[in-house]
């Protein structure tokens, strides 16, 4: 299991429910939180592990420390949006792209635990951002259709650095064609278990402005 990178197919993958929560799926968790926190990053969606499960994970101090902040949240749904804040965001498959996306300042939001316990949250600010970048990644919306049209227009270089990358790698064979992409999260959407791949190494953590690094999602 490794991160994937846009513009991978299963990033723009829109998920279906989770009908049980097996082993399978606590080793997803497991690994997804461990992939998380080797990259730095704040919160991990399955789609982002080329995983067509609606299954997040997240840490809004990406400390494996400090585990009260670790959530494994299972078909979670926006049951509720109030107030607006923009701010900036990155995301673990979009690396070096940094853009303020504006979006409801506190939600609710209903899931399931790895126990299978039905919970409700309700947050504001970082991890209400977290929660709704990580859910639209579920629906294959990514930040980049949030932006502003500013910001669209200066992330066109690295996005289409981004996808030059990505053909490279196909063509290297690296990754598989993007048909065989869909035929294998067709596969597991139909309960089929892939092998486990060697984890890769994270990428370097980047800064952004003021030193400081912004959220990476
Ligand atoms: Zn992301």
């Amino acid at each position: 299991m490794k991160i994937v990178k846009y513009p991978h197919p299963a990033l723009r993958h829109k998920s279906r429910d989770l009908t049980m929560i097996d082993k399978q799926v606590r080793l997803y968790a497991a690994r997804m939180l461990e992939l998380m926190y080797e990259a730095r990053g704040l919160g991990l969606a399955a789609n982002q592990v080329a995983l067509p499960f609606r299954l997040l994970v997240m840490n809004s101090t990406a400390d494996a420390q400090q585990r009260e902040h670790e959530h494994v949240l299972i078909n979670p749904q926006i049951l509720d949006r109030k107030g607006s804040m923009e701010g900036e965001e990155g995301c673990l498959s979009l690396p070096d792209l940094y853009q303020k996306v504006r979006r409801a300042r506190t939600v609710t939001v209903q899931a399931y635990n790895l126990e299978g316990h039905a919970l409700e949250i309700t947050c504001s600010d970082l991890p209400s951002r977290i929660l709704q970048h990580e859910i639209d990644h579920l629906d294959g919306v990514l930040f980049i259709d949030k932006m502003g049209t500013i910001a669209k227009l200066s992330s066109r270089g690295i996005l289409r650095a981004l996808e030059s990358d990505y053909r490279r790698a196909q063509e290297r064979g690296e990754i598989p064609p993007d048909a065989e992409i869909l035929r294998m999260l067709a596969a597991l959407e139909a309960g089929a278990v892939p092998p486990p791949e060697p984890p890769e190494s994270p990428p370097p953590p980047a800064q952004g402005e003021n030193g400081q690094p912004p959220p990476i999602l």
